[in-house]
């Protein structure tokens, strides 16, 4: 039994509820951030008489429950997507603690010692925020079309970060050039996406591929293909039923950040052992 197995409720119980509170914020951030709005100032407050909102009815979920869905001050009602999305980014990111914790070919599996641990620690510091803004341009992308700056390109910043001290800690440089060169490789690849097929892709796909292919590649090759190739795959899937059923016209735009974001995260949790299983079949493992 290592260390992180004994340890792994208690950090699965502690990232929860750092999840609801973290989705808490991302209804601010999916709500201001497209408006053009500072995320920190004003307080939050009822759209219906403006009082602004106590903190004892700004507790994730447990509020919405306890007030019946209405304003404490007007009994204006407050829509029931606040407290799905502080469920959903806590349930995701139990998910995340969980899967990258007991996963057999996790980074994090198998991590020992105090370096192990650090290492652990920033590799999942490094997941959970990819989510957080995972959860946040899936909506933003859903409600707008589009991919705000103000979310995409602090992952540049933050996320380097994050994986260079990793490698730092466990002497793992291959996995930062590899994670450069993914960073490079993806977003080249959207780059040329979006010239050759006008009102294609956008330019926002193109900032959050390079971000995506960072954290893929730094992961391993297999994540990187697996994550890039099933955006598409979801994607195209995706279109082609709306197509068949009609709910879509053929220049009905379609966001592709949500699709980008599905596909990375299926290459985090199972590109590694699904491209081994593929060089297996091709003979190639
Ligand atoms: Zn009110």
């Amino acid at each position: 039994m290592t260390v992180l197995s004994s340890v792994a409720p208690f950090v699965t119980v502690l990232v929860g509820l750092l999840g609801l509170a973290i989705g808490s914020f991302l209804n601010v951030v999916v709500y201001r951030v497209p408006a053009g709005m500072s995320v920190v100032a004003p307080a939050s407050s009822c759209p219906g008489c403006g009082h602004e909102i106590r903190r004892r009815d700004n507790v994730p979920v447990v509020s919405w429950l306890l007030l019946r869905a209405r304003c404490r001050d007007c009994s204006a009602p407050i829509s029931a997507r606040y407290p799905l999305v502080e469920a959903a980014t806590g349930l995701l990111f139990v998910v995340v603690a969980m899967f990258s914790m007991l996963a057999p070919w996790s980074p994090l599996a198998g991590l020992d010692g105090t370096r192990g641990l650090v290492r652990g620690a920033l590799l999942l510091a490094a997941f959970l925020y990819l989510m957080a803004i995972s959860v946040s341009l899936t909506l933003i992308d859903l409600d707008t079309h589009t991919l705000p700056n103000r979310i995409v390109l602090p992952a540049y910043i933050v996320l380097p970060l994050l994986l260079l001290a990793a490698s730092a800690v466990s002497g793992d440089w291959a996995a930062a050039l590899r994670g450069l060169i993914g960073l490079v490789v993806l977003g080249s690849v959207y780059l040329a996406l979006a010239l050759a097929v006008p009102g294609g892709m956008g330019l926002g796909d193109v900032k959050l591929a390079g971000v995506l292919g960072l954290v893929l590649a730094y992961l391993g090759w297999g994540p990187l293909a697996v994550g890039s190739f099933g955006a598409f795959l979801l994607g195209g899937t995706f279109a082609i039923v709306l197509l068949v059923v009609r709910r879509a016209g053929r220049r009905s735009g379609i966001p592709f950040g949500p699709w980008m974001l599905a596909g990375a995260w299926l290459g985090i949790a199972v590109g590694a052992p699904v491209w081994d299983l593929y060089l297996g079949v091709l003979g190639l493992a």
